[in-house]
């Protein structure tokens, strides 16, 4: 066994799994990954359905470990959740994501809009709203050009505080996205109460409309009580131009998946994307 520190020492033990000895030494190495200049991001194209007009990005982030090569979130948020690192990598991922589109707007006739994912410990610590504050200060990205992406999980909460902080984030005007719609447990019954602009439709109901007609109905239901509600709607996962068709049947207007394109980085989204107009 590894003995670097009586800490450690523990974690090797046989009975932990693989799993769990990942986990610490993942957790570890977080701690320098920010300093270390080891996080990236990457950007996904959000294109209308009509027309496939580039409306905006989803940020998403990419971690290259030094000896494990390139992470994806899978690997690591959970970790970094769980030790609440996460707030400080949530708030570099802000702060990357309002520079990078203050850098793409710049010469843009139509500028675009960034999303970003937001843990529910940033919320719950209280350290969001000041993060996105200075985000916008020190990039001057403007408020309407900055969307966050939270889950479900957050709004069953239903807490004063969360409410409280949700609004201030929504005065300021920034956009609030309710990302993997659909696979939370009480669907729209929260969204009422909540100032939510824009419900993404999870990859798992689109992936199977071209194929399960209930999974379809339900979407064309999403879109119909969201068109009601008057939030926009954004469907994840779009592979191929069957989906596009029946999403638009649907009254879709928005779609994101590796049928416009997959992440990528800011060099590669500027090259082909950069002086073209949006909308
Ligand atoms: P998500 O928010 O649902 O993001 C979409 C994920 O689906 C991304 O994976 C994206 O690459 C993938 N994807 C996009 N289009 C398609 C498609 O057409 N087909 C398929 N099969 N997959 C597609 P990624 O980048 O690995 O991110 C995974 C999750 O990690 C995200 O799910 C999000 O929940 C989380 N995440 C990513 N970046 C951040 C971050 O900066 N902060 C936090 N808190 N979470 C993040
Ligand atoms: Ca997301
Ligand atoms: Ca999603
Ligand atoms: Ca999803």
């Amino acid at each position: 066994a590894k003995r670097n520190g009586r800490n450690k020492a523990q974690f090797y033990r046989p009975e932990f799994s693989q799993k769990t000895q990942e986990k610490v030494v993942l957790g570890q190495a977080l701690r320098q990954a920010i300093d270390h200049r080891e996080f990236s991001l990457v950007f996904q194209p959000k294109c209308r359905l009509g027309n496939g007009h580039l409306v905006g990005v989803e940020a998403l982030l990419r971690w290259r470990h030094p000896t494990l090569g390139l992470l994806l979130p899978d690997r690591f948020i959970r970790v970094a959740e769980h030790s609440g690192q996460i707030v400080e990598i949530g708030r570099w991922v802000l702060e990357s994501a309002c520079k990078a589109i203050v850098r793409f707007n710049k010469n843009r006739a139509h500028p675009i809009t960034v999303a970003v994912n937001i843990s529910p410990k940033q919320i719950t610590t209280g350290a969001l709203t000041g993060h996105i504050r200075q985000a916008l200060e020190a990039s001057g990205c403007r408020p309407a050009w900055l969307e966050i992406e939270i889950t479900e999980g957050i709004l069953l909460q239903d807490s004063k505080s969360v409410q409280e902080t949700l609004s201030t984030i929504s005065s300021m005007g920034v956009s609030i996205a309710v990302d993997d719609f659909g696979t939370g447990h009480s669907a729209l019954a929260y969204i009422d109460r909540f100032p939510i602009n824009v419900v993404k439709i999870d990859r798992s109901f689109t992936m199977s409309i071209d194929r399960d007609r209930r999974k379809a109905a339900l979407v064309r239901a999403f879109v119909s009580l969201a068109d009601a509600l008057d939030l926009s709607v954004v469907a994840e996962g779009v592979e191929n131009s069957e989906q596009v068709r029946l999403l638009r049947r649907f009254g879709c207007e928005i779609g994101q998946g590796y049928f416009y394109s997959k992440p990528m980085s800011a060099p590669a989204l500027a090259r082909r994307y950069g002086l073209l107009r949006g909308r």
